[in-house]
């Protein structure tokens, strides 16, 4: 790896629509952990900060990034560029946690061993009502699933598995992982 982080560094991934955003928040509320900010080219969401949620940058300044050898892993999902760069990992923190998604995830995970890596899942009947509940389609809703059963198929390259039925138990549940881990 090239980050010189000596600590911990956790990734959590999940199929889209299970939940992790609102688990990655809630953990950084609750803690001093830091949480590494990704770059991408997708416009902010309009509850979202350049520099706390995301740095949001242009193709042309994400492609430089690239060339420059200054991302540890990037991948492009959907239309955008998602990626860490290697500064992110850099700094002195114990624990450092990414939300990856699973391509750039299971990259990382399996380079490098100093990478811990927890799956976030939910079933399928909770996944289609969540979905719902944001408002999205029959169409749209049918190729999230599909999407998340190919995520699931690399499922076995996370150390870690959290049902996330219900969010007070499955954040105990990671921050266990996360202080076993910082203890071992
Ligand atoms: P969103 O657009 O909803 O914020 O994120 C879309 C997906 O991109 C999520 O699954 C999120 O985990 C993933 N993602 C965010 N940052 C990165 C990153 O730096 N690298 C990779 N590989 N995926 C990321």
């Amino acid at each position: 790896m090239s980050g010189n982080n000596d600590g911990v560094i956790v990734i959590l991934s999940s199929p889209s629509g299970a939940g992790k955003t609102t688990l990655v928040n809630q953990i950084s509320k609750k803690n001093n952990f830091q949480i590494s900010i990704s770059h991408t080219t997708r416009k902010p969401r309009s509850n979202e900060i350049n520099g706390k949620d995301y740095y949001f940058i242009t193709e042309e300044e994400f492609e430089n990034l690239i060339k420059s050898d200054q991302m540890i892993e990037y991948e492009q999902y959907g239309d955008f560029y998602y990626g860490t760069s290697r500064e992110e990992l850099s700094n002195d923190s114990s624990i450092i946690i990414l939300d990856l998604e699973v391509n750039g995830a299971t990259k990382l995970l399996g380079e490098n061993h100093n990478f811990k890596g927890i799956f976030i899942d939910i079933d399928d009947y909770e996944l289609i009502k969540r979905l719902k509940n944001r408002g999205h389609d029959e169409s749209f809703i049918k190729k999230r699933m599909k999407l998340a059963n190919l995520q699931r198929e690399k499922k076995e390259l996370y150390q870690y598995h959290v049902d996330n039925e219900d969010i007070k138990t499955s954040v105990n549940q990671i921050l266990d992982i996360i202080y076993e881990l910082e203890e071992s």
